[in-house]
């Protein structure tokens, strides 16, 4: 299966130093990231969802190369990739960030901001490229006229089809949308939501769609990744993973999704306390203090990845 996927991140981790003193020294390390292991395939969207700080947007830009990992390999179209900066060149990843309004330059024009890529990745003349600018704010929803202003001059909505149209400039295989209709209004997130499937369908692009909302993930996505304190605890085909949900969490975030019927009373949260502190994460199951499930052994040691079925893993001793 490796080998067959486009982008595989292969038993990833990410640790971040904590400095303090005089003589800056590392009192303690932050493990973002453990051993996680996902591959996306061309034309797929994986959705990676999980609470605030789960470690979910480390593990994107370790995909897309703005980020270094501790230790795991990113393998692209199955060559292993030397250093980060061999991910930026290629090209073949973009991102798209959550706050449209700070992921653009408010000082430079739509012109500039679209075209900037083409033009590092010299990819045409200045005629070729201003011509390409406006194809491509067409294909976003928006047009030529919007080449000269500024990104002040926008709705969120529109800001997020700027950058949108900038990912998709340098012609790439696959986009990491980090949380990129979450600051936006209801209405607006679903004409984004659109736009997105559209332009995977024309572009054949694959997608790592990185969101808290589990509703927004089913839209899109094909199979699920849930992530919990820096782990993958359970990965599986949409299908599977919103009719027979295995994991303690994953049921849980599922409990919280809201239900459009006020006849219906919505469901409780089944997980009641906060997170953990992620630098003395729990020994075990990492999960087990908020575990309405948890057994003995779930404090003493740390389930493997079992395979329910071929759509479906989960971490957890009850499948074990
Ligand atoms: Fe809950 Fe134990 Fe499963 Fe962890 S391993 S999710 S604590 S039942």
């Amino acid at each position: 299966m490796t080998d067959q996927a486009y982008l595989c991140l292969d038993n990833i981790s990410k640790a971040y130093p904590l400095k303090e003193g005089t003589w800056i020294k590392t009192t303690a390390w932050l493990r973002a990231v453990n051993n996680v292991t996902l591959n996306i395939f061309r034309g797929e969207t994986v959705g990676l969802v999980g609470e605030s700080g789960c470690g979910k947007s480390t593990l994107g830009k370790i995909a897309c190369g703005l980020d270094k990992p501790t230790q795991g390999e990113v393998i692209l179209s199955g060559e292993k990739i030397g250093s980060t900066n061999d991910l930026l060149k290629s090209r073949k990843i973009q991102m798209i960030f959550q706050d449209p309004f700070s992921s653009l330059n408010p000082r430079q024009k739509v012109r500039n901001i679209v075209s900037e890529p083409m033009r590092i990745h010299k990819l045409g003349s200045k005629k070729e490229i201003l011509d390409r600018t406006s194809s491509l704010l067409e294909k976003v929803g928006l047009s030529s006229i919007h080449m000269p202003r500024y990104p002040h001059e926008f709705s969120g909505g529109q800001r997020q089809r700027i950058a949108i149209a900038r990912a998709i400039s340098v012609d790439p295989d696959m986009v990491v949308c980090d949380e990129p209709v979450s600051a936006l209004d209801v209405s607006v997130q679903a004409q984004i939501l659109k736009l997105l499937k559209k332009l995977q369908q024309d572009l054949n692009l694959s997608y790592l769609f990185i969101s808290h909302d589990l509703s927004v993930v089913k839209y899109l996505c094909s199979r699920i990744a849930v992530m919990y304190l820096g782990e993958l605890v359970e990965i599986a085909a949409k299908k599977e993973l919103y009719t027979t949900p295995c994991h303690p969490y994953t049921r849980a975030l599922l409990a919280a999704v809201p239900v459009p019927d006020p006849a219906i009373k919505s469901r409780a949260l089944l997980v009641k306390s906060e997170p953990p502190n992620p630098l003395s994460p729990p020994p075990g199951c990492h999960f087990h203090p908020r575990c309405p499930e948890k057994m003995a052994i779930c404090s003493r040691k740390s389930p493997g990845l079992t395979h329910i079925s071929p759509n479906q893993s989960v971490r957890c001793f009850l499948y074990e």
